[in-house]
């Protein structure tokens, strides 16, 4: 595979990820309209290897630099990486995921290559990609209308003992005394 020499000068010759040099390729980051190098990285073969499935979890400390890479399709990888590191319960993962700002649109391209490999096991998210389990408390992040119960669950309103849903990014919780169903990108881990 002939890699692009736009990419090949951007990465410097090294794995956007790990900085390694070995088995380059040019990695597709799913999910995007376009196909352009703005839309890739240059990874090696571990990275390429292991990409939304993190087996050498020593290997994936590498992000904690690399995710503050300025490219936006090097974010993407690393922000989703994390994700997955953390649901597989690395708290460090969840640590450098705290920390990782991403404007709008990187974060909206991020959560759909997610969103788009989600199956049945797909973790439920909130509003900052941490995980949610059966039987947390959460609050809301913005006002919200609970259609035909005819009030307004404000921002800040603790939601305890939530459950799943067989939709990732759905909860169910009981505000005001009625179960209803939230969004859990609207939710912050109490
Ligand atoms: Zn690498």
């Amino acid at each position: 595979m002939t890699i692009d020499k736009t990419l090949l000068a951007r990465a410097n010759g090294h794995c956007e990820l790990c900085s390694s040099e070995e088995g380059l390729t040019e990695h597709a980051v799913a999910h995007s309209s376009a196909s352009d190098i703005d839309h890739s990285a240059l990874l090696c073969a571990t990275c390429h290897g292991e990409m939304g499935q993190p087996t050498n979890i020593n290997h994936w400390r590498c992000l904690g630099d690399s995710m503050w890479s300025t490219v936006p399709a090097v974010q993407v990888l690393a922000w989703r990486q994390l994700t997955a590191l953390a649901a597989q319960g690395e708290s460090w993962a969840q640590d450098n995921l705290d920390m990782l700002y991403l404007d709008d649109e990187t974060r909206a391209w991020a959560e759909a290559g997610v969103a788009e490999s989600d199956d049945d096991s797909a973790p439920t998210v909130d509003s900052n990609g941490t995980r949610l389990q059966e039987g947390d408390s959460v609050t809301l992040i913005k006002d919200l209308e609970v259609k035909g119960a005819g009030f307004t669950a404000k921002r800040g309103t603790l939601v305890k003992n939530i459950r799943l849903t067989n939709n990732p990014l759905h909860i169910e919780g009981k505000v005001n005394g009625i179960q209803i169903v939230l969004v859990a990108a609207y939710m912050k881990k109490a």
